[in-house]
C-alpha cells in the first residue's frame, strides 16, 4: 500500500469516501514525501517518545510519527474525519484518535492519559492557520511536559515569532513565544505540497520549549501587560505608550525616572527592547507600585 500522503493515495481516500473539504477548519493535506520527513526529523523522535498531533486530517503526518515515535495521540475536530482515521490508520496499533477541539481539550489530562508511559513527548503538526497562535500559546502556556513543538504554519507568523529586537516583525508574539521556547525555523514550504492549495506561503518551525524562562520575572501577568502596552502603537516611544497604559495626568511624571533606572532610554520604541529589558522594565515599575 502506498504512503497516504501522495497525490494518487490522497485523492483516492477523498473521493471513495466523498470528502469535502472545509476552508473554515484550515483544511490543506499534506501530500509531499519530503516534506513530512523534514517536519518528523526536526522534532527528533524515537521508539521511547510520544507525539502529540493536532489536526491528523486524513493521516499523512499522523502515519511518519506512527513510524517514528512509541505512541501518537492525535486531535482532530473534524468528526467527518474520524471514521476516515480509523480505516487508514488500522495498522497501526500505537495511535490514539481524540475527537474533538484541541482549544477545549483538556490537554494534562490527555498527556496524563497517553503519556505516562513515554520520556518525552514533541508536538508535531500541520496546524490550522486561523488558530495558529492561539494553540501554540495554549501549549506553552499551559506549562505541559512537552519537550519541542514542531509545526508547519503561515510564514509571516513564523518569521515573527523567530524575530529578533530591532527587526520589523518582532513584536508581542516573538516575545510570547521566545520567553518559553528557542524557535529556529526549518524550512520555507511551497504552496504544492498541499491539496487544496493554501492561498498564503508556509514554513515549519521547531520551538525548542525552556526548561526554565531565559529571564526571572515577578510576576509573568505583569510582563506581559508591560510587552503588549509597549507595542500597543508602534510607532509612539515606549514611554508614550506606558503613560497610556499605566499612568495618570497626576503621576504621568514619574515614568522617565522609572525607566531611567531600568537602563531604557525613554525614547525609544518598544520594538527595540529584548526581553531581559521588559524583564527589568516590569521589576521597576512593580517595585513602584505599577
Ligand atoms: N495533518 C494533516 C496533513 O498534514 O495533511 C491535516 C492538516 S490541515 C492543515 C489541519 C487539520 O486540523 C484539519 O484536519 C482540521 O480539520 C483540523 N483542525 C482544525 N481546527 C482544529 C481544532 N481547533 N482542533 C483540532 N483539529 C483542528
Amino acid at each position: 500500500m502506498d504512503e497516504i500522503a501522495t497525490p494518487r493515495r490522497t485523492k483516492e481516500i477523498i473521493a471513495r469516501h466523498g470528502f469535502s473539504f472545509k476552508k473554515s477548519l484550515g483544511q490543506n493535506f499534506l501530500i509531499d514525501q519530503n516534506i513530512l520527513h523534514k517536519i518528523v526529523d526536526a522534532a527528533n523522535l524515537d521508539e521511547n517518545k510520544g507525539a502529540l498531533e493536532i489536526g491528523p486530517g486524513i493521516g499523512a503526518l499522523t502515519e511518519k510519527l506512527a513510524q517514528a515515535a512509541k505512541k501518537v495521540t492525535a486531535v482532530e475536530i473534524d468528526q467527518r474525519l474520524i471514521p476516515i482515521l480509523g480505516e487508514v490508520l488500522e495498522p497501526y496499533p500505537n495511535i490514539y484518535l481524540h475527537h474533538g477541539d484541541v482549544l477545549k481539550t483538556d490537554l494534562p489530562a490527555l498527556f496524563q492519559e497517553n503519556f505516562s508511559d513515554v520520556d518525552t513527548v514533541s508536538v508535531v503538526a500541520n496546524l490550522p492557520y486561523y488558530v495558529t497562535t492561539p494553540i501554540l500559546m495554549k501549549l506553552l502556556e499551559e506549562k505541559l511536559p512537552i519537550d519541542n513543538i514542531v509545526v508547519m504554519i503561515q510564514k509571516e507568523v513564523a518569521e515573527r515569532m523567530a524575530a529578533s529586537p530591532g527587526t520589523k516583525d518582532y513584536g508581542t508574539l516573538s516575545i510570547a513565544v521566545q520567553y518559553y521556547s528557542e524557535p529556529k525555523l526549518v524550512c520555507i514550504v511551497p504552496h504544492t505540497v498541499f491539496i487544496p492549495q493554501p492561498n498564503v506561503e508556509s514554513a515549519v518551525i521547531r520551538l525548542k520549549v525552556r526548561e526554565k524562562p531565559p529571564v526571572e520575572v515577578i510576576s509573568e501577568k505583569h510582563f506581559f501587560e508591560v510587552v503588549h502596552a509597549s507595542f500597543a502603537q508602534r510607532r509612539k516611544t515606549i514611554a508614550n505608550n506606558l503613560k497610556s497604559r499605566f499612568f495618570t495626568k497626576e503621576n504621568k511624571d514619574e515614568l522617565e525616572p522609572l525607566l531611567l533606572k531600568a537602563g531604557i532610554e525613554p525614547t525609544r520604541r518598544g520594538e527595540t527592547l529584548s526581553i531581559e529589558e521588559y524583564a527589568r522594565l516590569s521589576a521597576v515599575l512593580l517595585e513602584a507600585g505599577i
